[in-house]
């Protein structure tokens, strides 16, 4: 069985049952059975459905939203954005979404053409993860549908109302049978399905643990594999940034979604002409960070996903200041049975020591002063992670070295990173390889077939 619990008080709200082996056949089975005729369609037929799924998000997003903040503790507020940005993210591959499979076409040196279609391969499984249990999942549905193929999720443990929800999101959009189905299965199960002949191809959002198991199988099949791993992304300020606006970001991207974000200002590398200015700033708004119940419109942050998540980052705390950081603030439990911590800021922390390079998945910022820009470029990749990154500089020629240097998938000049359907999403280094969003995530599970014509 799954138990869900509500983080915010320990209780537990609903328990669902795991899928049987033959449970988990006949799924597999439905999946291949709708390939076979969803690869045939139209795309207008898949623009339409994709259309009228984003309008069912809308419709439900309060809904939708209150499970959400129910498994896994996010305030309301951002349940219904991330919602929002779902409805939206439909709606773009519908739009914009047939314009990217337009085939290519070369005159051969030789005589006649080469065209270059997108053509469907199957069904695709997804195991994500529970901190943005809508918008992680859908990232990977829209395009999936919008391609022809069929989508699989195994969604994480402590979010299977959402999972739930997800599937009947598509009933009532009017999807066929098997487009998408939740594979409700304990992480035990997912090599097997990975194994199955019926599965052409598997993505990953999760921990490094989680991506090795997944990609070592799907090596062993030979079957493609996109990883989303998280990352600790740094966060740069340089003397000739404006700090007003830079502080801001720093407490947004450090607490929101009680700092479980995959991308955001994790590791603040701050310069030592702006280092007290930003501090003295920083700290007064990281310690103004309420955490309280998640369904109250007054609440910056609601607690971590669970205890278990809480414990880590304990953890982690304990180990940092055993290697001599500093914890000026935060970091507390807050009394009763709900998973809160409150915000902190860490400094003195050794960059060579263990958590320095750990991605902290809670409302705790590690803070870095470099003495200069190529100090900043040196800190900021002392990591084995390369997700995201957020400089702010107003100088042209620091921006382009940043842009230039830092080791990570995505750079923000001056604002806080974060997704956009618009734009290709992931990372490199043990952040993961392969990306989503835009076309190129659209493409990642295609086959890219060459036809050659007379
Ligand atoms: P996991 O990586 O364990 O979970 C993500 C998904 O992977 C879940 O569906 C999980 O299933 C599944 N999974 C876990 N282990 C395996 C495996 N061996 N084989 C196949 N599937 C697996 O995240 P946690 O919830 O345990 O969080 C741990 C840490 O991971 C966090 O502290 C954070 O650092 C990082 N993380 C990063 C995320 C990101 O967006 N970058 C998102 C979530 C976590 P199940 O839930 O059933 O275990």
């Amino acid at each position: 069985m799954f138990k869900s619990v509500n983080p915010a008080t320990g209780k537990e709200i609903a328990t669902y049952p795991e899928l049987t082996k033959d449970e988990v056949e006949n799924r597999l089975g439905k999946a291949s059975a709708a390939y076979d005729s969803w690869r045939k369609t139209d795309i207008r037929e898949r623009t339409e459905l994709l259309l009228k799924i984003a309008d069912e998000y809308e419709k439900n997003k309060e809904r939708l939203a209150r499970m959400a903040t129910e498994e896994m503790g996010k305030t309301l507020a951002s349940a219904i954005a991330e919602v929002e940005k779902c409805a939206a993210l439909f709606r773009h591959y519908a739009k914009e979404g047939p314009a990217m499979l337009e085939p290519e076409c070369w005159h051969l040196a030789s005589g006649g053409i080469a065209e270059a279609r997108w053509l469907p391969q199957g069904p695709v499984l997804a195991v994500m993860p529970w901190n943005y249990p809508y918008w992680q999942a859908v990232r990977f549905l829209a395009p999936t549908i919008l391609a022809g193929n069929v989508a699989l999720l195994k969604h994480a443990s402590i979010v299977q109302g959402v999972a739930g929800l997800m599937e009947d999101m598509m009933r009532d959009a009017g999807a066929p049978e098997g487009l998408f189905q939740n594979l409700g299965v304990k992480s035990d199960a997912v090599a097997d399905i990975i194994a199955d002949d019926r599965v052409v191809a598997v993505t990953l959002t999760g921990s490094e643990g989680a991506g090795q198991a997944v990609a070592k199988q799907a090596g062993h099949h030979l079957k493609k594999v996109v990883l989303e791993l998280g990352g600790s992304d740094p966060f740069i300020v340089m003397p000739s940034a404006d700090l007003d606006k830079a502080v801001k970001h720093a407490v947004k991207g450090r607490t929101q979604n009680t700092g479980q974000s995959c991308i955001c200002a994790k590791r603040m590398i701050i310069h030592t002409e702006v280092y007290d200015d930003f501090m003295g700033r920083f700290t007064e708004a990281m310690k103004a960070v309420k955490a309280g119940d998640p369904m109250a419109d007054s609440t910056d942050m609601g607690p971590l996903s669970s205890a278990g998540q809480r414990d880590t980052v304990l953890d982690q705390l304990e180990q940092a200041q055993k290697n001599g950081a500093k914890l000026l603030f935060g970091g507390e439990r807050l009394d009763g049975e709900g998973a809160y911590l409150t915000a902190g800021v860490l400094t003195d922390i050794d960059p060579a020591g263990p958590v320095a390079s750990e991605e902290i998945f809670g409302p705790i910022a590690m803070v870095f002063r470099a003495k200069d820009i190529d100090d900043a470029v040196h800190l900021a990749n002392n990591i084995p992670f390369g997700l995201g990154s957020s400089v702010w500089t107003s100088d042209k020629a620091e921006q382009e070295r940043f842009i230039r240097d830092i080791e990570a998938g995505m750079t923000a000049v001056n604002q806080m990173l974060a997704s956009a359907p618009e734009a290709p999403f992931g990372g490199i280094k043990r952040s993961g390889h392969g990306r989503e969003l835009a076309r190129f995530g659209l493409r990642e599970f295609m086959n890219l077939k060459t036809v050659m014509l007379p």
